[in-house]
């Protein structure tokens, strides 16, 4: 079977709808916390299984030998995310699973929000098993899925810079799981995954600009600013605070990833940025 862990989320969702073209149904298993929300998948044949990274005795049976599963990471930052992802691996290791691809952060990402990607990584080579690193690169609707402040205030405010990023869309990223998981040869291998153009935040601006029809300013301030202005709107301050330091990595380039990976891996260019800003103008 194909197993996809986070299959509700956003990402998880994409990767199930998308083996559902390749594969039949019942060789798909979605691993969630709440089967309420995979009724759908239900319907469509999906096999669903029960099981939360916080219970390890959840996990207990739940692979099988010759599995190929794909660890979606977590969100919980504050529950210690190595240590979930490691009952799922521990959970893959004792059943014998043939492949564990685990969606990472590119490896030149410094931030502390890679901490837990980096200590995932290593959990998993310690375990022995066949592993692929899917190292994603930033999502374009990080920035494309929350553009209503961006218009109410007519300005994009960042701490990044000139900084660059190459950013995908999460159907990319996705598309590149599927590749792994149903493809062959991807056993301990580490791919480094972002869009095939890089671009900053003033041609970002330019561009909602030039869809709305409405000037929207390029606003740059200090990275302790953008703290201030994510715990404004609601943010909690760890949180703002490891959002914000992301923008420093952008503006050092950590984000910028030019390996070719991604499209390499599902066999056509990523996702145009301008596509994800139209798609999330329409909401
Ligand atoms: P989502 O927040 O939409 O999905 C996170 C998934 O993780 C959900 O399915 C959620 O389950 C599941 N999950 C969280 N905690 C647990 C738990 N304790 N037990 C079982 N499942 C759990 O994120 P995306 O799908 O958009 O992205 C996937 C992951 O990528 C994120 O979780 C995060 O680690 C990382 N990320 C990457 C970004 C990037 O730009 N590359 C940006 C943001 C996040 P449920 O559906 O039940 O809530």
């Amino acid at each position: 079977s194909i197993v996809v862990t986070g299959a509700t989320g956003h990402l998880g969702r994409l990767v199930v709808e998308q083996l559902l073209e390749k594969v039949p149904a019942d060789q798909v298993t979605a691993v969630v916390r709440t089967p309420e929300k995979a009724a759908d998948l239900a319907e469509r044949g999906v096999r669903i299984a029960v099981a939360d990274y916080n219970a390890p005795e959840s996990y207990a049976g739940l692979f099988a030998a010759g599995d190929k599963v794909l660890l979606v990471s977590g969100n919980e930052f504050d529950k210690g995310r190595v240590q979930q992802h490691k009952v799922v691996i521990d959970a893959a290791k004792a059943a014998g699973v043939a492949l564990l691809a685990y969606t990472s952060a590119p490896g030149s990402l410094t931030a502390a929000l890679a901490d837990d990607h980096r200590g995932t990584e290593e959990v998993l080579l310690a375990s022995g098993l066949p592993y692929t690193l899917l190292r994603n690169g930033w999502y374009h609707e990080n920035y494309t899925e929350s553009l209503a402040p961006v218009l109410e205030h007519g300005a994009v405010v960042h701490a990044a810079g000139a900084g660059r990023l190459s950013s995908a869309s999460r159907a990319d990223y996705a598309a590149a799981a599927v590749a792994v998981l149903t493809g062959e040869g991807h056993e301990n291998r580490t791919y480094e995954l972002g869009g095939d153009e890089a671009w900053g935040f003033a041609e970002y601006a330019a561009e909602l600009s030039r869809q709305t029809g409405r000037e929207i300013a390029n606003r740059q301030v200090s990275v302790a600013e953008y703290q201030g202005v994510l715990t404004g709107a609601g943010v909690p301050e760890p949180v703002a605070a490891i959002i914000a330091a992301v923008d420093a990595s952008i503006e050092k380039g950590e984000l910028v990833v030019d390996s070719g990976d991604l499209s390499r891996l599902t066999g056509r260019p990523t996702t145009p940025l301008a596509d994800a800003i139209a798609a999330g103008l329409k909401g």
